[in-house]
C-alpha cells in the first residue's frame, strides 16, 4: 500500500510499504478515508526527534474497517470509525480513570501511545492506505454510516477533542474570558470549545493573518502579537486583570516578533495575560529533550519558565497529551445534531500523493495553510 514516510528533516516522501494485517486477536485492520496532517507531526518533520528514516506518519485518522480479529466484538467489517490519537488498552489505571492519553499498557514510560509517533509505541501511523488498530474494541469511535460530516469527524481524532481538552483543564466556565496563544488548528479548536462552554470573550493570538481571520469568523477576538507584548493586549482588553482562563496551543516551537532575537516563552506571556487566581491549559507541546534528536531546536522543550511568577499569582496549571476519549463521544454527538462543525478550520483536502508538498507548506504555516486532510482514495 502507499503511505507517507520519513525521510529526513524536512522531507517526506508517498512509498509503498508492506500491508499491515492483524497481529493479536484484539486488532483491527481500518481502510483510511481521511488522515490529517498535525502540528505534532511538525516536531518529527523537522527533525527535532529521534524520528527513524522509513516511519510511517499519522495519528488523526478514520476510516473503513476492513478486517477484524477474532477477539474483537464491537465493530464489523464495513463500519464507520474514527481513531483517537490515543492508543490505550482500556483496563490499566489511568485508562479506568479516563487518562486515556497516558495509557500504562501501551507505554509505562510516561506519554501514553500514539499511531506513527515517536517514542509512542510501535504503532504505525495512518497517512496510509490501510492502518492497524490495537485494543479495537476500546480504540475505534463508531460513527453514523455514509460519508456525511467526513471532515468534521475527521477531526474528532485530535484537535476538537485536545481543543476541548485545554479548555477542559482551564476549568473554562459560562461568562469567563479566556485567551488562547496560537491559532493554529488546536487553537482554533480550543477557542471554539471555550464558545461551545459559554466563554463571554475569547482572544486568540497569532501572528498568521489568515489564521486571526478564522478566530474572528467565529466570534473570538485576534490579537497579533507582532503588534505588541500579547499580554499587554490582553490585559488591556479586559480592564487591566488579565483573562480569567488562559490556554497555551503553541508549544515549546514558538516563532519570534519582528526585533526579537528569541522567541518569548509562550508559557510566561500566558502567565502574564492570565489575572490572579485563574487556570492554565496547556496543550501545545513541550517534551524533553530526545538523545535520538539531531537538533539542538529539540531542547527548547525543557525551557525557563517562571515559577515564581505562577506562585505569586496563585494560578493553577494543567498539561499534557488529550484524553482524547473522555471527549469524543460527545463531541461526535455536538457534530451529529448540528451544534458543532468543527471543519471549518479545514483549509485543504488532497490525495495522499500531495503529502510532501503539504508538509512543507503547513511547516511553513504559509498563508491559508490552516489544516490539511489527506485523502487516500481521491
Ligand atoms: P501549529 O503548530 O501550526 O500551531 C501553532 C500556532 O502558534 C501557529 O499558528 C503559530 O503561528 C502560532 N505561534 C507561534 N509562535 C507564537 C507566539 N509566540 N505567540 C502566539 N502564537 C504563536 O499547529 P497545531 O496543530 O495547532 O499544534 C499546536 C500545538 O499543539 C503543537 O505544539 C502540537 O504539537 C500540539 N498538540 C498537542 C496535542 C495534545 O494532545 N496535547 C494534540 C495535538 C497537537
Ligand atoms: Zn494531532
Amino acid at each position: 500500500m502507499k503511505a507517507v514516510v520519513y525521510k529526513e528533516p524536512y522531507n517526506v516522501a508517498v512509498e509503498e510499504v508492506d500491508d499491515p494485517r492483524i497481529e493479536a486477536p484484539t486488532d483491527v485492520v481500518v481502510r483510511v478515508t481521511t488522515a490529517a496532517i498535525c502540528g505534532s507531526d511538525l516536531h518529527m518533520y523537522e527533525g527535532r526527534t529521534g524520528a527513524a528514516p522509513g516511519m510511517v506518519f499519522g495519528h488523526e485518522n478514520m476510516g473503513i474497517v476492513e478486517e477484524v480479529g477474532s477477539g474483537v466484538v464491537s465493530v464489523r467489517p464495513g463500519d464507520r470509525v474514527v481513531l483517537p490519537f490515543n492508543v490505550a488498552c482500556g483496563f490499566c489505571k489511568n485508562c479506568l480513570a479516563g487518562r486515556t492519553g497516558f495509557c500504562l499498557t501501551v507505554n509505562p514510560d510516561f506519554a501514553g501511545g500514539a499511531y506513527g509517533y515517536v517514542s509512542m509505541g510501535p504503532y504505525r501511523g495512518g497517512q496510509a492506505e490501510y492502518l492497524r488498530v490495537p485494543f479495537a474494541d476500546f480504540n475505534c469511535l463508531k460513527l453514523p454510516p455514509g460519508n456525511e460530516h467526513e471532515d468534521d469527524f475527521a477531526l474528532l481524532a485530535d484537535i476538537f477533542p485536545t481543543g476541548y481538552h485545554a479548555t477542559e483543564l482551564a476549568q473554562v466556565s459560562p461568562g469567563e474570558t479566556v485567551c488562547v496563544f496560537g491559532a493554529g488548528p488546536v487553537g482554533l479548536m480550543a477557542a471554539y470549545s471555550a464558545l461551545l462552554r459559554g466563554a463571554s470573550r475569547v482572544f486568540v493570538v497569532d501572528r498568521v493573518p489568515s489564521r486571526l481571520a478564522l478566530a474572528e469568523r467565529i466570534g473570538a477576538i485576534p490579537v497579533d502579537y507582532t503588534e505588541g507584548d500579547a499580554a499587554i493586549q490582553i490585559r488591556e482588553h479586559t480592564g487591566g486583570e488579565g483573562a480569567d482562563k488562559g490556554i497555551d496551543a503553541v508549544g515549546y516551537q514558538a516563532t519570534a516578533a519582528e526585533g526579537e532575537e528569541q522567541p518569548a516563552v509562550v508559557l510566561n506571556t500566558l502567565v502574564d495575560a492570565v489575572r490572579p487566581t485563574g487556570m492554565l491549559g496547556v496543550v501545545g507541546l513541550y517534551v524533553t529533550q530526545d538523545p535520538g534528536a539531531p537538533s539542538e531546536n529539540a531542547q527548547r522543550g525543557d525551557l525557563l519558565f517562571a515559577m515564581g511568577k505562577l506562585f505569586e499569582k496563585g494560578l493553577r496549571m494543567g498539561t499534557g497529551q488529550a484524553d482524547v476519549k473522555a471527549y469524543n463521544r460527545q463531541l461526535r454527538d455536538l457534530i451529529i445534531a448540528g451544534r458543532a462543525r468543527p471543519s471549518f478550520v479545514v483549509s485543504h483536502r488532497i490525495p495522499l500523493q500531495r503529502a510532501p508538498e503539504a508538509y512543507r507548506k503547513f511547516d511553513r504555516r504559509e498563508e491559508g495553510w490552516t489544516k490539511v486532510l489527506l485523502k487516500p482514495r481521491l
